[in-house]
């Protein structure tokens, strides 16, 4: 006969769900600042919503006109600010154990006194591990949407901005183009000066697309030596002007191997958005212009199925 083991719960006795309810209704309702701060902290990891709720808390107590939060994370500016500044400032730069979580300045009119500086320390002390955490999560999300090679945006990255870019352009009937750029020849460089050379060629080559581009137009890695580029209000005529740009900027690029220049050339495909067109279609349309700028002789830029 098979033996069942009595099983002992000690926790359910009535007495103790009835103080488990009561705690958690207090925990929910509880008017203190600390409670209420780091259960609504506990709610989220974006660091925006984190430093709204924040904000709003530490206003409850200390009232500020301004808060400002910067922070650099994963080589990128994340700058959050509510209100408009005063001649009186109190700047915290938040730290735990050891490794920085961005600096937190606060503005206002009058003076800070002893008291209130106390009251901000405390508060900020209660919410420094949920911003850790959301500085953490925030990282993570950053990295995977970041070429590690080359720190521009990956595949990914380009995959989301395409599908949020079609929507966009079918709403607001607007001109977007998108760029094949394709490294010539690639495979001879690492062939003949190996993949350290290859790998230091493909970063410069990302830093000179950065470069040669307008803050709104976005460049990725869309695959080992190939980039895309995302141009928002742009027809296919300007981008074929850019597209050419950013080749020149590539062959611009001169490394020195051992005594011998060495530089590269680049071929690009131009496409610009259809209506109703499926990111996978656009793309697709590149590659075709691609394809044509590489077997018409390479180191040019041709546009799908219009002027070449
Ligand atoms: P084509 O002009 O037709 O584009 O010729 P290609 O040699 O550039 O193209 P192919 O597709 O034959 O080869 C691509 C090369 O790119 C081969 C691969 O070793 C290299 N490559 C891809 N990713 C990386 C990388 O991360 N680092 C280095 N060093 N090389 C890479
Ligand atoms: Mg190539
Ligand atoms: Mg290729």
């Amino acid at each position: 006969m098979k033996h069942i083991p009595s099983i002992q719960r000690p926790g359910s006795q009535p007495q103790k769900l009835a103080a488990l309810r009561q705690a958690h209704q207090d925990w929910n309702s509880a008017p203190d600042v600390f409670t209420k701060l780091t259960r609504r902290l506990s709610t989220t990891l974006s660091l925006e919503t984190q430093l709204g709720i924040l904000a709003e808390e530490l206003g409850s107590i200390v009232p500020f006109d301004s808060l400002n939060y910067h922070h650099r994370v994963a080589r990128r500016d994340f700058v959050f600010a509510t209100g408009m500044g005063g001649p009186h400032r109190c700047e915290y730069r938040l730290n735990l154990e050891g490794v920085s979580l961005g600096t937190l300045t606060l503005h206002r009119r009058q003076k800070f006194s002893e008291e209130e500086l106390q009251g901000i320390e405390m508060i900020i002390g209660a919410a420094i591990c949920p911003l850790r955490n959301a500085c953490q999560y925030l990282a993570i999300e950053q990295a995977s949407l970041t070429d590690s090679l080359t720190g521009i945006p990956n595949k990914r990255a380009m995959d989301e901005s395409l599908e949020r870019t079609t929507q966009l352009a079918d709403r607001h009937h607007e001109d977007y183009s998108l760029i094949l750029c394709d490294l010539d020849h690639f495979k001879s460089v690492n062939d003949n000066h190996g993949h350290v050379v290859g790998d230091h060629l493909l970063q410069l080559a990302a830093e000179a697309l950065e470069r040669s581009l307008r803050t709104s137009d976005t460049v990725y890695r869309f695959g080992g030596e190939e980039f895309a580029i995302l141009l928002p209000h742009t027809n296919d005529e300007d981008a074929k002007d850019v597209a050419d740009r950013i080749r020149k900027a590539v062959c611009d690029i001169e490394i020195d191997c051992g005594g011998t220049k060495l530089s590269i050339t680049a071929s690009c495909g131009v496409a610009m958005h259809i209506e109703e067109e499926l990111p996978g279609q656009w793309v697709a349309r590149a590659d075709e212009a691609l394809y044509r700028a590489k077997s018409q002789g390479r180191n040019c830029t041709r546009v799908f199925a219009s002027i070449s």
